[in-house]
């Protein structure tokens, strides 16, 4: 073996390393975005609810409440929403723009 290939050989562990840590953050930031992507969007919630549509508006699941209050996701003003129950703090559904 010579030098250089000790020298490539370190390089590439020192690669792999740093490979795995980009990985673990990674997962940090798919853990918050997995929780986003379990929140329905409105379709799907009234798929998954079909009686809480009503002519009033969109009702909870939970408690039949129909007031939301519009949750910006990372900020006031994220256009990515979600909306809350006023009343049980149900997150029921998101809207994305
Ligand atoms: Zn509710």
């Amino acid at each position: 073996m010579s030098h250089m290939e000790i020298i490539l050989g370190v390089i590439f562990v020192f690669f792999l390393f740093y490979i795995a840590l980009l990985g673990r953050e990674n997962k940090q930031l798919t853990k918050e975005q997995s929780e986003w992507e379990a929140i329905p969007t409105l379709e799907e919630y009234l798929r998954k609810y079909p009686s809480c549509k009503t002519n009033f508006g969109i009702r909870c699941n939970y408690c039949n409440s129909n007031r939301f209050r519009a949750w910006g996701r990372s900020s006031k003003h994220d256009p990515q929403r979600v909306m809350i129950c006023f009343h049980c703090n149900n997150a029921a559904y998101k809207l994305e723009s």
